[in-house]
């Protein structure tokens, strides 16, 4: 039997760090196992989903690459299936009608709380009479739980679990108004999808053991189970708004390539020996259920920064470069007037941590700038630059080649000719070239930026130095 994974989001939000990760495991187990993955939105909590929170789970789903073979498929589409399937049950008798009213339950539930006793269905209607059945009356449509022996799963991660039939008492699986409850649903949905395993949130093995027996009643093959434990933030408490970004659309907009995203969601609870980087085709054939860690795995934005960093630096230039634009977009940087956003990427990799800071270091590249960094300006435009820059500029002006190399020699044989330090010529040229004093090695940031540019901003750098002059 082929292997069948799901991803099944309940689209209530955006998708959350934690969900890309359920996801990611869910989908490279499928890859591994040349099976099929399945995407299923569970939204029939109509109140809380919304088709804002469908869109942004399928946008991040898109930006991390992690396609599915099959769906989405909206659980509100399918209510006509999961009634027909509570009718089987019924016939089978493998579920009842229950009639009590929210009184006798508020009470039932008031009575267990003060003993201290487990909130639980009593059972009431377990075993009614034809004829104390009305079903016009309202009434709810329960599952008739085993009451007996125990549920035993191996779940893939976790290993044996066992719970005792007598904890679980006989859940709604229709309501009053006739629509399916959340636990009947998936179990469904996991038939009909030929689903093989299920890998997701820890939060769910309590509905495990409920949502076998129902397996069980209609007959269906039992998938296998994987819950995958939390994510908890660098502080050890559970990841949160607080922590920061928590939307995998969150990562994007902050300058993280999904390479690196994804890197990080796989280390993030899987360990392969003490392999940190993973091409996604190693992630592919290496990636196992039984290697996912049972406990709570922590945030590390450090790690995460580090990882981009090495993909910013070693993925296909003109693939980042795909990214960056975006970048330069959503920062308003028009780049058709600047060095090819792989050149600049060949030059500022190693320099940030995010693409977004990348645009940030990298205006002077494309855009004039008015101001310079005041203090850089304040340290190396001194009235003693003044020779240095006047020098420099003769030089690069009489360059016919505008290359890295002739940049180098310019500047050389003016510290040559000065006989002073290179940090005498080269800090007030990058101040005057780029505006501050933060940027690569010269000859390279030179060659980028074109040679009237550098000599225009030479002129303004000399007038800064004059009028500082004055003002003595
Ligand atoms: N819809 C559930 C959630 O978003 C997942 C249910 C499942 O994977 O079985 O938490």
């Amino acid at each position: 039997m082929s292997v069948v994974t799901r991803f099944a989001p309940s689209p209530t939000g955006y998708l959350h760090i934690g969900g890309a990760r359920t996801a990611l495991y869910s989908w490279l187990y499928a890859q591994r196992m040349g099976g099929e993955f399945v995407l299923r939105i569970e939204d029939t909590d109509i109140e809380r989903s919304s088709q804002d929170a469908v869109d942004a789970i399928l946008e991040g789903m898109e930006w991390l690459g992690l396609n599915w073979d099959k769906g989405p498929y909206y659980q509100t589409k399918r209510f006509d299936r999961y009634k027909e399937l509570v009718g089987v049950l019924l016939e089978k008798g493998e579920a009842y009608r229950c009639f009590c009213s929210k009184e006798r339950l508020d009470e039932l539930r008031d009575g267990q709380e003060a003993r201290g006793e487990k909130r639980r269905y009593d059972g009431c209607c377990r075993n009614l009479s034809a004829e104390q059945i009305d079903a016009s009356q309202p009434h709810v449509i329960r599952f008739k739980n085993p009451l007996d022996g125990s549920v035993v799963f191996n779940d893939n991660i976790r290993g044996p679990i066992e719970v005792a039939n007598a904890e679980l008492d006989d859940l709604i699986v229709a309501r009053t108004d006739g629509t399916p409850t959340y636990n009947f649903c998936v179990v469904i949905d996991d038939w009909d999808m030929n689903v093989t395993h299920v890998v997701r949130g820890e939060d769910h093995i309590n509905n495990t053991p409920r949502q076998i027996n129902i397996l069980r009643a209609l007959d269906a093959p039992i998938p296998e189970y994987a819950h995958v434990s939390m994510i908890l933030g660098d502080d050890g408490k559970k990841l949160s708004k607080r922590h920061g970004a928590v939307s995998v659309m969150q990562y994007r907009d902050d300058g993280y390539l999904p390479e690196a995203v994804l890197n990080y969601l796989v280390r993030l609870g899987w360990s392969h020996g003490d392999q940190e980087v993973f091409t996604l085709d190693e992630m592919k054939s290496l990636f196992t259920l039984e290697e996912v860690s049972k406990s709570a795995s922590a945030f590390n934005t450090e790690k995460l920064n580090w990882l981009n960093q090495h993909y910013i630096k070693s993925l296909d230039a003109e693939h980042v470069a795909g990214y960056l634009q975006w970048h330069m977009d959503d920062q308003g940087v028009d780049v058709s007037n600047g060095p090819s956003l792989a050149q600049l990427i060949a030059i500022q990799g190693d320099r940030v941590k995010t693409l977004k800071e990348m645009v940030q270091i990298s205006r002077y590249f494309y855009e004039h700038f008015d101001a310079l960094d005041e203090k850089a300006a304040k340290k190396h435009l001194r009235p003693v630059a003044k020779q240095p820059l006047l020098s420099v500029k003769e030089k690069l002006a009489a360059l016919s080649d505008w290359n890295a190399e002739a940049i180098q020699s310019a500047i050389q044989a003016t510290v040559d000719e000065l006989e002073v330090g290179m940090g005498k010529v080269g800090m007030p040229l990058r101040v005057a070239a780029t505006g501050s004093g933060n940027s690569p090695g010269l000859d390279v940031t030179l060659e980028l930026i074109d040679k009237d540019t550098v000599l225009s901003r030479i002129d303004t750098a000399l007038v800064f130095i004059a009028k500082r002059e004055a003002a003595q």
